[in-house]
């Protein structure tokens, strides 16, 4: 009974659990989501919550406590875009994680594809999306569907990508997936690939496409979040900052940016940590060296200025927008 319930303990990445008044040898456990069952040897049982370091630090003082607690640390990034530079920058500034999320793309553009996914590949507890890039390179999906600047990258990652790392991108979902409370999408929930969220109306309309309290998109390049007030079913955007932890509540719908290339005039690589247990999201940068990417870029022969997708724009990536 212990042996089982100290390995369901374990898959949940509890730190540890601490009964104060209680002797393990002559009382059992069981665990359901969120709360820990401890059952006594005498038949009855104990119902305790499980907390967060945040509940854990603001409960230190009490003596009531029968302290359980847990704490999820997880990276949140998308569109890395070829950029390995960048993504190690975010892996290092990022520091130890429970799990990492990606939401996709993780070549087009940059130069090095193979070095992306093949870091990718080696990080251990991943959950990770197909982004657009990433299914034309699986050559589910002509060439042509994009725009000039775009499309000459992907026929560069094309030619150079190796075997493995694209049956690694072909086994990536491209449909949306829920982990927890949290709904993950590339694009948007209600549709993963395409579409941008970009608005306070396409954001609205998505919100009857996923049913968790919050949802988590990439594709945009924009660190942002948009709230929907259900009184008044008024939604608005913020662009989030960096460093400000923002305290989750539904529903929300929250962007990471971009790692290889942000276009909300930050240039530094963009990602965010998500306590999964605390229910906070923190959006971060992590500085990276720019000029020696945009020299490998040229070096490629790859376009150093892109066109935004979705309207006439170039991108610089050396100015975030
Ligand atoms: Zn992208």
């Amino acid at each position: 009974m212990l042996e089982n319930a100290a390995e369901k303990l374990k898959s949940k990445k509890l730190d540890f659990i601490a009964a104060n008044d209680i002797s393990t040898k002559d009382a059992g456990f069981g665990v359901e989501t969120n709360r820990i069952t401890l059952l006594f040897a005498n038949g009855t049982k104990e119902n305790l919550p499980l907390m967060s370091k945040r509940t854990k630090q603001r409960k230190k003082s009490s003596n009531t406590l029968q302290g359980c607690w847990s704490d999820m640390r997880i990276l949140v990034m998308s569109d890395i875009h070829a950029n390995y530079t960048a993504l190690t920058a975010v892996l290092k500034e990022a520091g130890e994680v429970d799990e990492t999320w990606c939401l996709g793309d993780l070549v087009g553009y940059g130069p090095d594809p193979n070095a992306v996914v093949e870091e990718m590949r080696d990080i251990k507890n991943l959950t990770c999306l197909l982004g657009n890039h990433d299914v034309a390179i699986t050559g589910k999906m002509p060439l042509e569907t994009f725009n000039g600047d775009a499309r000459k990258s992907l026929a560069y990652h094309e030619k150079v990508i190796s075997a493995s790392n694209v049956d690694f991108l072909n086994s990536l979902p491209s449909k949306t997936k829920v982990r927890g409370e949290a709904t993950m999408a590339h694009g948007s929930p209600r549709d993963p690939l395409w579409e941008y969220i970009l608005n306070t109306l396409t954001a609205r309309l998505n919100y009857e496409h996923f049913t968790t309290p919050w949802c988590f998109v990439g594709h945009s390049h924009i660190q942002c979040m948009f709230a929907l007030d259900e009184k008044k079913d008024r939604v608005t955007l913020e662009q989030t900052k960096p460093d400000l932890t923002i305290q989750l509540h539904p529903k929300l719908i929250l962007n990471p940016g971009s790692v290889g290339q942000p276009r909300d005039r930050d240039p530094r690589a963009a990602f965010a940590i998500y306590d999964s247990e605390a229910h906070t999201w923190t959006p971060r940068r992590a500085e990276y060296n720019i000029i020696e990417v945009q020299e490998r870029i040229r070096a490629a022969g790859l376009p150093e200025k892109t066109r935004r997708p979705h309207c006439r724009r170039m991108v610089r990536f050396d100015r975030g927008r």
